[in-house]
Parts: C-alpha cells; structure tokens; sequence
C-alpha cells in the first residue's frame, strides 16, 4: 500500500481516504486522500468526496464536482458508480455525523419532488437525493 501511495496510484488514495475516514475516524486524512484520488479524477473517488463535501455543508463545492461529469441529468451513470462505491464500503461501519441532517435540510428540494424516491431525480432535488443514499448506509452502521 506504502508503495503505491507514493507512485500517486488514484485508487489507492481511495481505498487510504475511506480507511481514515470511516476505520480510522480520522476526517482530515480522510478527506486529503480522498481530495487527492478525486483530483486525479478517480471516479469512486471524485463522487463519494463531493457527497461528504455536500454533507459536511461544502454544498457549492460539492455541487461543482458532481456537475463536472454533468451525473445530474445522468443518473445512470451515478447510480453505477455508486453501486461500486457501495460495495468499496461494504462492511465499513460508518458512524453519523451531527452535522449530516442539518446540512440536507439546508438544501430541502420542494416537497413535489417526493423525498422518499430516491431513484427519482430531477435537477432541483439530485443533491439531496445523492446524500440521502449515502445516509442510508450511515443509519444501517
Ligand atoms: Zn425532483
């Protein structure tokens, strides 16, 4: 692991960042490692950083890479993606966040966009639904 780490190899900065985040419970590592694969344009790496980003109230930041690959009016695409991120995460305990819930509730999308189908997606609630499904994961840790 130590040597493809220092060669820059973008998944194994991945699978470092969701070590530190979620096993270790180190976020600032964490995320540095995940910021990293992301910026090497790491797909895993790139959507699940920009859903913590959103979670953790970065929502610009967030949106902005979610947006690069247009995954908003691309939800095939994402929702493989995040199959594979699941599965990266299978068995990972991961513990809530306080702040997790009060920044989903900032960006609430109007309730006509039925919060509870999350497979429905429009352009006014994709962000939130994409956090939602991660909590998911967090409730069943
Ligand atoms: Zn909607």
């Amino acid at each position: 692991m130590k040597f493809c780490l220092r060669y820059g190899n973008r998944e194994a900065h991945y699978i470092e960042g969701v070590k530190h985040l979620f096993a270790l419970h180190d976020r600032t590592k964490g995320m540095r490692h995940l910021k990293i694969s992301a910026t090497k344009n790491y797909k895993r790496g790139k959507y699940l950083y920009a859903i913590l980003k959103l979670l953790a109230g970065d929502h610009v930041e967030g949106m902005n890479l979610l947006d690069v690959h247009k995954w908003r009016s691309n939800t095939y695409v994402v929702d493989k993606l995040w199959n594979q991120v699941k599965r990266s995460l299978h068995e990972v305990p991961i513990i809530k966040n306080s702040f997790y819930c009060t920044n989903m509730i900032l960006i609430m999308p109007p309730r006509a966009c039925e919060l509870n189908k999350l497979e429905n997606r429009c352009s006014k609630c994709f962000y939130y639904k994409e956090m939602a499904r991660f909590m998911e994961l967090v409730h069943r840790g």
